[in-house]
Parts: structure tokens; sequence; C-alpha cells
């Protein structure tokens, strides 16, 4: 028995940064014993390492359906780690994927589930959550009453991630029959974005995002080269993803990711509200942009007012030069 678990994702095996921190919130919020669930091809090799995160228990179901037919078999299995486990609170990734699983899972246990939650502290038995609204100009805190458990999905990068050191984790696999709904969505097919050598958004502790103050869709050049030479990930303003500059999955904001980097880089973004709640919680933010009326000023660590296709190449230069 735990009070608390956590549903691990992972990339073939590795556990990802998001999982990583909400191992470190489960030890500081919670205490007590960490067990985690780890499902889908690899999950084994994942679960193995997770004992330096202070986890005891892990719960896997590393079986080719968990891949194959997505959410009816992830749901099924993490009620069954839930029950197992006998925790009274869930954490769990706060991605529309995660999401969707752990809301079917909710229901069918009869549990109160909160999402996007950016903060976590304890209250007797309950969890509190707090949450960004209306893009981020307040926060709201709930919590669970009544039936246990609690499920609460949190948001990328709002705990840093540290290990504890620990044993390895007794290792319990799950028995999971397959639901006879399962069948009815099944993944057939797999294709891996291209995203060359430069690391995944909500990964990445230095992004460079650029907007339409770009001017165009090649204007994405100049952002490409800029993140490449700070080893960084590229972001887009939803005004550049919706003009089909940059692909979707690379957008800041209210509808898009939340990431807080170590330093963000905006490039002919103006700092709207919607574009302000997925970055500002970023650890140093450097903007150049040639209103400096613009609001992206006002939350900026060090803005440079000029022309980005003049400040650009010129930062990218000196970058390359003080590298070499
Ligand atoms: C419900 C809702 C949800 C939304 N969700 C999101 C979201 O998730 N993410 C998001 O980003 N937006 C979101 N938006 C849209 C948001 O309101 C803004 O329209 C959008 O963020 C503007 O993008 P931008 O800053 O790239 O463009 P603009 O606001 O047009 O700003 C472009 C900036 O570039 C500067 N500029 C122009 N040329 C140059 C140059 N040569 N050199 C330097 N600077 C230059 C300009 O001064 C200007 O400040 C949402 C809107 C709504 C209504």
């Amino acid at each position: 028995m735990t009070d608390v678990l956590v549903l691990v994702d992972h990339d073939h095996g590795e556990p990802r940064k998001v999982s990583r921190q909400l191992l470190s919130a489960a030890r500081e919020v919670c205490g007590g014993p960490v067990h985690a669930v780890v499902l889908g091809a690899g999950a084994r090799d994942s679960a193995e390492r997770l004992g330096a995160h202070g986890v005891t228990t892990v719960y896997t179901w590393d079986a080719e359906e968990a891949d194959r037919y997505v959410t009816e078999t992830r749901t099924a299995a993490l009620c069954a780690a839930i029950e197992r486990s006998g925790a009274r609170v869930v954490l769990f990734p706060a991605d529309p994927f995660l999401t969707d699983v752990a809301a079917r899972a909710a229901v069918r246990l009869g549990a109160g589930i909160i999402t996007d939650a950016v903060g976590l502290e304890r209250d007797g038995d309950a969890v509190v959550a707090t949450k960004a609204i209306f893009g981020g100009e307040m926060t709201s805190r709930c919590t669970v009453r009544g039936e246990r458990p609690e499920l609460v999905g949190v948001k990328a990068n709002a705990f840093d991630a540290s290990e504890s050191g620990g044993a390895a984790p007794e290792l319990v696999e799950l028995d999971v029959p397959l639901p006879g709904q399962a069948a009815r969505a099944e993944v057939v097919e797999v294709v891996e974005e291209a995203g060359g050598e430069r690391p995944e958004m909500t990964e990445a502790t230095i992004i460079v995002a650029g907007g339409r103050g770009l001017g165009e869709a090649d204007g994405f050049g100049l952002v490409e080269r800029l993140a490449d030479s700070l080893g960084g990930a590229v972001g887009a303003s939803r005004a550049a993803t919706d003009a089909g500059w940059y692909p979707h999955q690379h957008q800041i904001g209210q509808t898009g990711k939340t990431v807080a980097p170590q330093l963000y880089v905006g490039l002919g973004i103006s700092g709207a509200i919607q574009h302000r709640a997925g970055m500002q919680t970023s650890q140093t933010i450097v903007v150049v942009n040639k209103d400096a009326e613009a609001p992206i000023f006002s939350i900026a660590d060090f803005g440079v007012v000029g022309d980005l296709h003049a400040v650009v190449p010129q930062l990218v230069a000196e970058i390359d030069k003080r590298r070499a």
C-alpha cells in the first residue's frame, strides 16, 4: 500500500523529464513510499531506473498490446495499478493523451480528477492543486473531496527533477485483461516526427521561438540557426503556426505547449497574453522586437529593440565565434 502513485511516461525505456519531475513532486509533497506505474514497450527497462528517484515499487505492463491499442488498454492497466497500490493520490503528466487515459480511469474508479496543475500542496489526505486559469491571469486552487483516489495531472516544468537515490525498486508485473472494446481503435503505423538533432520542446533547457515578425515561413531558418548554435529547441507563436510557417506541435501558449526552459528567446513575438501563458515561467527571457512598446518587453530579462533580420545573424556569428 502507498499514498502516492506516479504514472511514468517514457521514451523507449528512458523516463521522460516530466515524469522525473513528478517523482520529485511526489516525494516532496506526499512523502512516504512512492510507487510508479510504467506501461508499453520498454516499461521494464524504465522501471529499473526509477530506484534512483526514490520509487520503491513499480507496476509494469511491458506488452505489445499497451502500444497497439492505446487508450482502452492503458486505462485498464492504470486502474489495475491504482487498485494494487491502494494509492490515495495519483500523479500523471498533463499531456492530452495521458489526460485522456487518466480521465477514463477516474470515471471507472468513481474517483475525482484535476488537470493541468502547476503546483501541489498537501492538505491532510488530499492534495491541493494550483491551476493557472484565464491565460495565466488568475490562479485557482482545487482539491477532490470524498472518494479517493484523487488523480492530478501536472504540467511539465512545474517542479524540478532531482534524484534522491535509493535501492532498486520491487517490480510487479500487471496482469491486464484486454478489454473487449480495446480493438475499437488500433495504432497501425507510427511516424516519428522529423525533428533532427534538436531536443523536444518540453524537455529542452533552451528554446528559441519565432512569431509573425519573421515575415514569412523562411524566417524560421533564422530561428533554427540560433536554436542550433545554442543547442536549443524551436518554438513558435500561434500566429506563426496558424500561418503554416511552422508545425502546430511547436506552438507555445494557452492552446499550445507550456514550457519553462532555463532560457527562452522570443523573436518577432508581441507577447499576447495567450502566448505568455505558455512561457512566462521561463527562468531567463530574451526578446528581439522592433516595437519598443511590445508587451513581451514587460516580462523580458533582456530585450533588443531592433529588426530581428539584422540582430539575429550578428548574435549567431558572435555565439559561433565564442564557441570556436
Ligand atoms: C483563445 C485563444 C487562444 C490563443 N492561444 C495562443 C497560444 O497558445 N499561443 C500563441 O502564441 N498565441 C495564442 N493566441 C493568439 C494570440 O492572441 C496572438 O494573436 C499571437 O500570440 C500573436 O502572435 P505573434 O506575437 O507572433 O504576432 P503579432 O502579435 O502580430 O506580433 C508580431 C511582433 O513582431 C514584431 N516584429 C515585426 N517585424 C519585426 C522585425 N522585422 N523584427 C523584430 N520584430 C518584428 C512586431 O513589432 C510585433 O510585436 C490565442 C488567441 C486566442 C483568442
